[in-house]
């Protein structure tokens, strides 16, 4: 039985907390080190901003006050993360520290074979080349841009198949990660189980606005994959928050603990990857982890070629120990309630003075509608550029355009073919940053709101043929 997404969505309950006892939220941690920020003036960011030619990835971390750039590989860790790398175990092979991990990522995931990786796209790498070639078909509810990249460089096709619902910025939906489950029997049948790499589901979907994915939304992705004879490989890169929502919004998963929801996600999916710069609360590291021998034997051969032996990938003994770690941490309950209610209690503090945002807020970041926000810029000048410079401008504060500027492509004449939208992403980066900081982009946003209208597009006078963003540069239009 395939369940339509409308079927399995459920009324959006309140959350309740039976175990807190306060309205308002507190950072469940205090701070035993501290990271100076150094404070610019108006002056200085101006110039700066001109040195980076109006683009924020070429700016200097220490002209930047609050960056919330990118949530991956920029958490906070604890002091236990800090004691295990005292202990990592730097033998080559068979390390203490790569026993621990490998007993962490197994107690989650339960898949028998794990290969450790220096990131996430490396894990990527060792699957689809393995999975991929010309002629295969992934399917997902949408590929991250690494997943997508190491797909289309082995020849084979990438299919982004989100429920509709997640295509209307505003529309209030408890599971907008969900994949729509009718048009992946119909592609499946489409184009024959054999030539299907694999289907993969993204929880949460970073690429559409860190949306949560449903247990049966899961579970009926499974059961198709199953009955087809098709691999289906979860993307788990922030699979604890998604059991948060999950256990929020779900039935029937009202008295699991978060840890339980994120193992019978992974018990429905044949294997996954995982960048543990994300859910794994480290600054670098990754894995795969996987089901079947014969596959994890033809990605081992992979990994020892190009990552470094099979019980270190890429990984020193102190980052396994740190993973180790991280993976236990992420799934306490007072941290899973802190990290997803700061990040709502950003996107609702914006959307109370009138910024037009993807609604309801995800996991790990907020998504500003930069479009809405300054309507009188043609797209061709990019509003959202606009609107990463102006929050660096006013406030220091370092954002990410993800619109025309990421995905805009020209054609033969020069002429702009825009993305579908124009988002600026605020991520938050994990244990990193306070309330206060959070109330200082709120109320930069404040000031933004009031001089709207002066604000001008920009050209680009500079780009290079691939993944412009990074390195384009601009002028004022
Ligand atoms: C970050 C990310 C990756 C890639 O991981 P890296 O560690 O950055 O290489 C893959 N998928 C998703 C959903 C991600 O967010």
């Amino acid at each position: 039985m395939s369940l339509k997404p409308s079927q399995i969505s459920v009324p959006f309950p309140k959350p309740t907390f039976p175990n807190m006892h306060t309205k308002i939220t507190i950072e469940p941690f205090r701070i035993k080190v501290v990271e100076q920020i150094r404070l610019t003036t108006d002056e200085e960011r101006q110039q700066y901003l001109r040195d980076a030619a109006y683009n924020p990835f070429l700016l200097k971390s220490n002209q930047v006050i609050i960056d919330l750039l990118t949530d991956s590989g920029t958490s906070a860790m604890s002091a236990e993360q800090w004691a295990g790398i005292m202990r990592g175990d730097e033998s080559y092979a068979g390390a203490v520290s790569w026993q621990r991990m490998e007993k962490a990522v197994h107690d989650l995931t339960g898949c028998p074979y794990i290969l450790p990786t220096h990131q996430g796209r490396a894990a990527e790498h060792l699957l689809y080349s393995r999975l991929g070639g010309p002629g295969k078909v992934f399917i997902s509810n949408t590929h991250f841009d690494t997943t997508r990249a190491n797909i289309e460089f082995s020849g084979a096709t990438a299919l982004d198949i989100p429920i509709p619902e997640a295509r209307d910025m505003a529309l209030e939906h408890p599971f907008k990660g969900n994949m729509d489950v009718d048009k992946l029997q119909a592609l499946i049948r489409q184009h024959g189980p054999e030539t299907i790499g694999a289907v993969i589901l993204t929880v949460t979907n970073n690429s559409g606005g860190g949306q949560p994915v449903s247990m049966a939304n899961a579970r009926a992705v499974s059961e198709i994959c199953k009955r087809e004879g098709v691999l289906f490989i979860l993307d788990a890169c922030r699979i604890a928050e998604n059991a948060y929502f999950i256990k929020q919004r779900e039935q029937g998963y009202e008295s699991h603990t978060y840890r339980e929801i994120a193992q019978e996600m992974f018990r429905l999916a044949d294997g996954c990857i995982m960048s543990a710069k994300k859910d794994a609360l480290v600054n670098m590291g990754g894995f795969l982890a996987l089901k079947n021998l014969d596959l994890a034997i033809k990605c081992r051969t992979v990994l020892i070629i190009t990552e470094g032996y099979a019980t270190y990938g890429g990984l020193s003994g102190r980052d396994m120990e740190a993973i180790a770690i991280g993976l236990e941490e992420v799934f306490d309950a007072d941290y899973l309630h802190y990290r997803i209610r700061s990040t709502t209690y950003l996107g609702e503090k914006l959307r109370a003075i009138g910024v037009p945002l993807i609604w309801p807020i995800g996991g790990h970041a907020v998504y500003i509608d930069a479009k809405a926000f300054y309507p009188h810029i043609p797209v061709a000048q990019f509003p959202g550029q606009a609107l990463v410079c102006q929050l660096y401008l006013k406030a220091g504060i370092r954002s990410c355009e993800i619109g025309s500027v990421m995905f805009g492509k020209n054609d033969e004449n020069g002429n702009l073919i825009p993305a579908p939208m124009e988002l600026v992403r605020l991520a938050i980066p994990r244990r990193v940053y306070t309330q206060s900081h959070i109330d200082y982009v709120v109320e930069a946003f404040r000031e933004l709101m009031d001089e709207r209208e002066r604000v001008q597009g920009l050209r680009i006078v500079y780009e290079p043929p691939f993944l412009r963003h990074f390195t384009s540069r601009f002028e004022p239009a």
